[in-house]
């Protein structure tokens, strides 16, 4: 099956043997009758499974090409699944323009309980060798970084890890499974806040993983099912149906993102545009070569470079709600500094370029005119 082919039908085969519904039922139960003690059609308890949770987990691993999905109540619920692989000194290489949330969940929850974060711009693969020692476990990619937009190559990454025999999980949250396939570009893990693109509809909140690996695969359905950070039917359901339509919406993602982006950057109001479609972004080649297309994140700084101009810019925007998250089908504005990123200290954020008058926008599916219209009277 083709990509825009599994988004529909992926692991989709009698998700309702009883009735032959062609969307999976919402199973909304906690516990399943058995017919003698654990004598049970394959689901005992909905934290440990459930059909509709278990119908978006065969989908997820379908999209990314790989074998196994897990699904859990969240993106950071996911990564936390993850993270508790390893134990108390171990260390993990990670990209250092960082989701906030990713970066709160590593320094605030696991720095506590003795794992050891090196957080490294990624953008060279072979500095981070330099970071490797006997304790390293795990590399953490997240690309295109947010909100810089930075590309990592994910190849070069998977030799590094594998050389060193690392794990590589990536964070394919920005760019989706339509845009880049990381297991078939070598990594282990790969994680979605499937809250954004490929629940498209801003309506839900719900992590994932996919994995290649049985072992791996049964460490983490041990910590799914252990630590109970799990997704409900409903939710599970809702996902499900975004991701039906995820090849449509990104395509049109990427076509917005690029006219925005294109926009901005001859526009007098605005100073610096990332989006790694432009030629001149040192990363344009890796981008060119490990996407399919450059996605609809684009942020940008003002040219007045204050806070106050990117507070005035962001409070005249009519069609772009102001908010946090990205990814859904209605267009999205954002002031990194305080909103997403605030939980990352000022310096920090400083070393990666989020500075007060960065904006960082979620392109949307509407009608492109319109966007730039908006983008147009809120710069003026
Ligand atoms: C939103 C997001 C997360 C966290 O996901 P939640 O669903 O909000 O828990 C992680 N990584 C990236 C890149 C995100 O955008």
């Amino acid at each position: 099956m083709k990509f825009n082919t599994r988004t529909i039908h992926g692991g989709q085969q009698d998700t309702d043997p009883t009735f032959g519904a062609v969307m999976p039922p919402i199973y909304q139960t906690s516990t399943y009758k058995q017919s003698t003690p654990g004598g049970h059609k394959g689901f005992q308890y909905s934290r440990t499974g459930n059909p509709t949770r278990a119908a978006l987990e065969r989908s997820l691993a379908s999209i990314e090409n790989g074998k196994y999905g897990l699904a859990f109540g969240s993106g950071l619920a996911a990564i936390d699944a993850v993270i508790k692989l390893l134990k108390s000194g171990d260390e993990i290489i990670s990209t250092n323009d960082l989701y906030g949330g990713s970066y709160r969940l590593f320094t605030r929850i696991f720095e506590k309980m003795g794992i050891r974060f090196h957080f490294v711009s990624m953008e060279n693969a072979d500095g981070i060798e330099q970071y490797i020692n006997e304790n390293t476990k795990m590399i953490w990619v997240e690309t295109p970084t947010n909100p810089m937009m930075n590309i990592i190559d994910i190849a070069a990454m998977a030799r590094i890890a594998k050389e060193h025999q690392l794990l590589l999980a990536v964070d394919n949250t920005f760019a989706t499974p339509y845009l880049q396939q990381p297991l078939e570009l070598g990594a282990d893990i790969v994680m979605h806040s499937a809250t954004k693109y490929l629940g498209g509809h801003s309506d839900v909140v719900l992590g994932g993983l996919v994995v290649n690996d049985m072992e791996l695969a049964e460490k983490l359905y041990f910590n799914q099912n252990a630590s109970g950070a799990i997704c409900g039917p409903q939710d599970s359901f809702l996902v499900l149906r975004g991701i039906k339509t995820l090849h449509l919406r990104m395509q049109r993602h990427c076509e917005n993102g690029e006219a925005v982006a294109r926009f901005l950057k001859d526009h007098p109001g605005v100073d610096k545009v990332y989006w790694p479609g432009f030629e001149d972004h040192p990363n344009h080649a890796i981008a060119k070569k490990q996407m399919k297309g450059f996605g609809g994140m684009v942020s940008f700084t003002t040219a007045e470079g204050t806070l106050e101009s990117a507070h005035n810019f962001l409070e005249n925007l009519k069609i772009f709600t102001l908010a946090e998250s990205l990814g859904g089908v209605e267009s999205l504005a954002g002031h990194p500094a305080t909103m997403t990123h605030a939980s990352i200290p000022k310096e920090e954020r400083a070393k990666t370029g989020i500075v007060d008058s960065l904006i960082r926008l979620s392109v949307g599916i509407e009608d492109e005119e319109d966007l730039i219209n908006d983008l147009k009277q809120a710069l003026e």
